[in-house]
């Protein structure tokens, strides 16, 4: 089946799905964008994902391309005609196309394409046998909180990572501090089964499924600490896991080539997973909102 793109107004073949050469988001990565699973034909967090954009859009002085209710409806149409029953929504708005120069355009429409693509999500908690990390220096801007297109970083760390074997950067802050990953959140687990993550602020992104695992581990009575921690911690840390939209839970069983607990993900790890799992199979997936809740 072929797939289709929405690109400003308009359904075309994913093929022949074009933006202008004067898009600011392609000459100035002068927009924000969401990824969103889809599980059984449903948005999974899609709330928390709608609030993420429009932070992140007005973080920079942006809008909506249009109100709620069309927008969603663009989503379950872009869906409908990929046919994702499981899979992703890849949304990216921009500033807009206009002549090339640093300041805002004036009265310009912001840019907004949707892509849409079927993924068999491996949805066991046993289908988790873990992953490699490699730490690498933190190199980005201090708004790490704005889902921003601008993602430069971001790939050199994941491309740094699988040059050395392993699935996914940690970056990590002149302090020694793991601040998150290139795609994902960081988190340990504790001596005392205590899990671990950053606390929000600029200098990570919300993660709408940090936020989703954070309420399930307060349903189930697991104690949360957010702070930072750093390589030194992780490594003596019995357990270390990953969380985003498209790795859902991942047990990490090895920092910069030295193994986490026993080499496989550990027991808080694999419940959380099967936990957050659960909660994508289930009908009331729709619990992160408010992701950047306590970032002033
Ligand atoms: N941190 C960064 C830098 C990311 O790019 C992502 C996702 O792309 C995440 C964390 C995880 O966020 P989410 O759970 O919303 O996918």
């Amino acid at each position: 089946m072929s797939r289709i793109a929405y690109v400003n107004g308009r359904y075309v073949a994913h093929a022949d799905a074009r933006i202008h050469v004067e898009d600011r988001g392609y000459q100035f990565a002068d927009g924000v964008y969401e990824v969103a699973a889809i599980c059984r034909g449903r948005i999974i967090d899609e709330d928390g994902h709608l609030e993420r954009l429009k932070r992140s859009l007005g973080e920079l002085r942006m809008v909506m391309p249009m109100a709620d209710a069309p927008f969603q409806m663009v989503c379950r149409e872009t869906l409908r005609r990929n046919r994702v029953r499981d899979g992703i929504l890849y949304i990216q708005v921009s500033r807009g196309v206009a002549r090339r120069d640093h300041a805002f355009p004036k009265n310009v429409k912001s840019a907004l394409v949707m892509t849409a693509r079927a993924v068999a999500w491996p949805l066991g908690a046993d289908d988790d046998e873990g992953v490699q990390i490699a730490t690498v220096e933190d190199i980005r801007w201090l708004r790490r909180d704005i889902k921003s297109v601008s993602l430069l970083p971001n790939i050199l760390a994941k491309q740094e990572a699988r040059d050395k074997g392993a699935y996914e950067a940690w970056f990590v802050d002149g302090d020694g501090f793991v601040t998150e990953g290139s795609s994902t959140n960081a988190w340990i687990v504790d001596d005392l089964g205590r899990i671990v993550t950053r606390q929000l602020d600029r200098n990570i992104l919300g993660g709408i499924t940090r936020a989703a695992v954070l309420k399930l581990a307060r349903q189930n009575s697991i104690e949360i600490i957010e702070r930072p921690f750093t390589v030194a911690e992780a490594l003596a840390a019995p357990e270390a896991f990953l969380t985003s939209t498209t790795s859902f839970v991942t047990g990490i069983i090895g920092i910069d080539g030295a193994a986490i607990g026993d080499g496989a993900p550990g027991p808080v790890t694999r419940r959380l997973r099967a936990l957050y799992l659960d909660y994508c199979r289930g009908p009331g997936s729709n619990m992160a909102a408010r992701p950047h809740a306590a970032v002033a």
